[in-house]
């Protein structure tokens, strides 16, 4: 049997369907049907070519979920548990992350190893079914995989995505404390997931900057106490809307998660003395930002974080906090269209207008061979 998949051929290049051979399974490999994978933010990057070293042509869609068609030998998740056909998996789409090099020993950063690769980012189509915008998922000997909790729908666990790991990444790097307050800025789907995991990480108030409208009021109900239109207002009008929620004192943290060279120049200014600031949103070149050192940095005694990737251990905590608090966050309202693998270019034209927070995609539904 085979398989149709959606590949992205090079940049700026409309996304095709192509038809791949099911793949014949390594030991300890899975071949996954896929119910749901996802566009992104960094998908709309990948058609615009603005990260580097991708191996076009590719099949994008890097967070997924699905259903185990067929195993080879056996397969543990990462909890030691026996996977088996017919369960519902999910799976850590950072991969071949080698243990071995000086970012995972010596310097104990291993989303900076340079062997590891992510499933539709920078795994080649050439290579098989590495990427979520397929009728199923080849999952290689050594992937992490886990089976989703049974109460969790494929679509929550999904419309959180690769947001949601992101933002158990990002909470760890803002080394939150109870009744720090905190600034998110943008409120795409890793500022959403943000808002809701400070939150139940102790913060005492959180405020939300982005646009559009519909994403602010999502951001309330994702957490958020105060939230500023940046498209109606000014920055000395958000200046003043972080005062008056501070008693003047500026932020305890601060997290970007907006991709803007200014939302760095106007945060600064907005942490307290000694609060943190964490950097998650410039996953592309966004350009360079105007600092005053002396007065944003050093006087301060600020400290900047970046927050590059993340690790299996994010995904798995993201999964425990989507079985105990699915059901009162509304995660599933960021995944707000679903596009089959025939829609893939208008889903990548409605995510670049920031039509919809997280476009999902169902692979197997909705959908025809001709
Ligand atoms: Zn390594
Ligand atoms: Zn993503």
């Amino acid at each position: 049997m085979s398989v149709i998949a959606a590949v992205m051929p090079a940049p700026r290049v409309p996304v095709e369907l192509r038809e791949f051979p099911e793949p014949s399974l390594e030991p300890g490999s899975v071949l996954l049907d896929t119910l749901y994978s996802e566009i992104c933010g960094t998908d709309v990057h990948l058609w615009h070519g603005r990260l580097a070293g991708v191996p076009y042509p590719i099949i994008p869609g890097h967070v997924s979920v699905g259903v185990a068609r067929k195993i080879h030998g056996a397969v543990r998740g990462v909890d030691g548990r026996a996977i088996a056909e017919g369960d519902r998996l999910v799976f850590f789409d950072v991969h071949r992350t080698c243990g071995r090099c000086r970012a995972c020993t010596v310097t104990r950063t291993p989303t900076r190893c340079e062997a590891r690769r992510v499933y539709g980012i920078t795994d080649p189509a050439g290579e098989g079914l590495f990427g979520g915008w397929a009728e199923a998922i080849y999952l290689e000997p050594g992937v992490s995989i886990a089976s989703l909790p049974s109460s969790v729908p494929p679509e929550t666990y999904i419309s959180g995505g690769c947001g949601l790991i992101t933002a158990v990444h990002i909470v760890d790097r803002a080394a939150l404390t109870l009744g720090d307050t905190v600034l998110v800025q943008g409120v795409g789907a890793v500022g959403l997931s943000t808002i809701a995991l400070a939150r139940l990480a102790g913060a005492s108030r959180v405020v939300a900057f982005g646009a559009p409208a519909d994403r602010l009021s999502l951001a309330r109900k994702m957490g958020a106490d105060l939230v500023a239109d940046i498209t109606t207002t000014t920055a000395e009008e958000r200046r003043s809307l972080v005062a008056d929620a501070t008693d003047g004192l500026g932020v305890d943290v601060a997290i970007e998660a907006a991709g803007s060279a200014k939302a760095v120049e106007e945060a600064l200014p907005l942490v307290r003395d000694g609060g943190r600031y964490v950097v998650a949103g410039h996953y592309t070149d966004a350009g360079t930002s105007a600092i005053n050192v002396h007065h944003h940095i050093n006087r301060k005694h600020l400290d900047i974080r970046g927050c590059w990737g993340s690790e299996v251990g994010h995904f798995v905590r993201a999964l425990r906090l989507l079985e105990r608090h699915h059901a009162s966050i509304p995660w599933h309202a960021i995944g707000s269209r679903t596009y089959d693998l025939s829609e893939l270019n208008q889903a990548l034209a409605d995510a670049e207008a920031m039509r919809v927070p997280k476009a999902l995609v169902r692979p197997r539904s909705g959908f025809s061979r001709t």
